[in-house]
């Protein structure tokens, strides 16, 4: 069995952006695997371990620093890699039904059983693409898995939904999107991280695959609201007060 596991170089999440009108400033920031990225990456992992797939690829769309997202994968465990490079700014003018298509091209030429991807980018926050590629190939899908179990080919994944857990089951090929509860990801060891140097890169421009349609213009880019500073209240009942009358909460 053969996986395909997509991951995305995004802003690293501890970082504070700066945001300026149109987008994000990317500017010397620190970038790295999308985390639910790198939890898809994990789980194929754990199920190569468990010897119930043969090989795991690992798949980037994005400018040529997308490669050390890739090395990462491989770092951690991935067979191969396929960075289908563009220069377009993967937060703004690669978008998920792009990414969907591009991936359902290379899951139709090398055959793929399954397709692990990160439940949501954190970037642009679309979480769209997996059920877009589910979609595109007609394949049944499992988003925000919090556990995956395969046996004889057949997926039985439980999702993380409102209030609870649904456990849901399909015959693969399938595509399933990955929740923050699916594991924790290992850390890549300096002895993987000098393998992951000379395992398969392969190399696609991505007009060769297809095309950005830019279906979605970002008209304005603008920082959350600047929170007031707290204050500490003597009792409930100035407590109570304030919420009243400042507040008008009641
Ligand atoms: P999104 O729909 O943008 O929230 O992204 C959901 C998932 O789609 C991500 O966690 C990735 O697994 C995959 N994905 C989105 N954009 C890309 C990209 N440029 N390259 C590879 N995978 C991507």
């Amino acid at each position: 069995m053969k996986v395909l596991v997509a991951v995305k170089r995004v802003v690293d999440s501890g970082i504070k952006v700066r945001v300026k009108p149109d987008g994000i400033d990317l500017q010397g920031v620190k970038m790295t695997i999308n985390p639910f990225c790198e939890i898809a990456v994990e789980e194929a992992v754990r199920l190569k371990e468990k010897k119930l797939i043969a090989e795991i690829v690992a798949v980037t769309i994005g400018p040529k620093q997308g490669a050390e997202s890739l090395r990462h994968a491989l770092a951690l465990g991935a067979d191969k890699a396929i960075h289908v490079t563009t220069e377009a700014r993967i937060d703004q003018a690669v978008q998920p039904l792009d990414v969907a298509n591009i991936l359902a091209k290379l899951v139709e030429r090398d055959n793929y059983n399954l397709v692990l991807m990160g439940k949501q980018s954190i970037d642009d926050d679309f979480n769209q693409t997996g059920q877009m590629l589910a979609g595109l190939l007609d394949w049944p899908q499992a988003t925000f898995a919090s556990n995956i179990q395969i046996t004889d080919g057949i997926a039985q994944v439980i999702r993380e939904i409102d209030g609870g857990l649904q456990t849901v089951k399909f015959k693969l090929p399938g595509v399933i999107t990955c929740d923050l509860r699916l594991n924790q990801p290992r850390f890549a060891s300096v002895p993987n991280i000098m393998k992951a140097k000379s395992k398969p890169l392969e190399t696609i421009p991505l007009d060769k695959l297809g095309k950005l349609h830019n279906s979605i213009q970002i008209t304005k880019t603008e920082a959350p609201a600047i929170r007031k500073g707290g204050a500490i209240v003597e009792n409930v009942d100035v407590l109570i007060q304030k919420l009243r009358n400042e507040a008008k909460l009641f």
